[in-house]
């Protein structure tokens, strides 16, 4: 058994698509990174599979348990945590304390929370800015910080959508590294990237979305050639 199983998964919006009958597994322990032009239904579909929205049809279960009709918290609570592509910290919180209201998911005691969080902070190289408000970071720091909060839930499944946008290269290439360390501790991955270097540094496996459909997977240097995948992104 997968450790996460979408089948069928559609949602509309009105008349719109936006995702369309997509079907696809991860096992434990891969990176999947999913690419598309803007507007492909990435982040619906990561909005279907944590519990954001009700899908129109089909199913996701995670470790075998039926996700659809659950809430953010309880997808959360059996370890499957998201990022947002726009960082939700709360600015005028420190960034100890954003990342320490993830770490209360697993944690009942703020002491414990806020130790978990520490650890986290220094997972995600923020340790020494523990007390800065979130919202005084550059986009790199709060990229950060939103990836810290999600993973001080302690998931085993993480969806990061877009966590290299608006980096610069050496930024890129430094979060590519600190997810390499996430993911070398057992955390699964399944990014949505534009940035193509993260993308080709760190996954196994790639899935391209076109209009809400699942067009085509493969490993990374096969589907960067595949020519419906070159169409998707120069628009036929
Ligand atoms: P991506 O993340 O791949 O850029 P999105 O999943 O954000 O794409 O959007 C896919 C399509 O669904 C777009 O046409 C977008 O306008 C539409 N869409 C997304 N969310 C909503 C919503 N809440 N209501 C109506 N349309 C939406
Ligand atoms: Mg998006």
């Amino acid at each position: 058994m997968a450790l996460l199983e979408v089948d069928k998964l559609t949602k509309r919006f009105g008349g719109l698509v936006a995702n369309r009958d997509i079907s696809f597994n991860v096992e434990a322990g891969e990176i999947v990174a999913i690419i598309g032009p803007n507007g492909a239904g990435k982040s619906t579909l990561f909005n279907g599979l944590a519990g954001h929205h009700a899908p129109t049809s089909g199913s996701v279960t995670f470790d075998g348990t039926q996700l659809v009709g659950q809430t953010p918290e309880a997808i959360a609570a059996l370890g499957l945590m998201r990022t947002y592509q726009i960082p939700r910290s709360f600015a005028s919180m420190t960034v100890l304390e954003n990342v320490t209201v993830g770490a209360l998911l697993r944690h009942h005691a703020l002491a414990d929370a806020h130790a978990a969080a520490r650890q986290v902070l220094d997972t995600v190289g923020l340790s020494g800015r523990g007390d800065t408000p979130a919202g005084e970071l550059n986009v790199a720091g709060q990229k950060r910080v939103e990836l810290a909060r999600a993973l001080a839930t302690s998931p085993r499944l993480l969806l990061l959508d877009e966590v290299a946008g608006g980096l610069n290269p050496s930024e890129a290439v430094a979060l590519a590294e600190i997810l390499r360390s996430i993911h070398a501790t057992g955390v699964t991955l399944v990014i949505v990237e534009h940035v193509l270097e993260v993308v080709m540094r760190l996954a196994h496996r790639v899935l391209v979305l076109d209009f809400g459909q699942l067009i085509a997977q493969g490993k990374p240097e096969e589907v960067v050639r595949n020519p419906e995948v070159i169409g998707a992104y120069l628009g036929r």
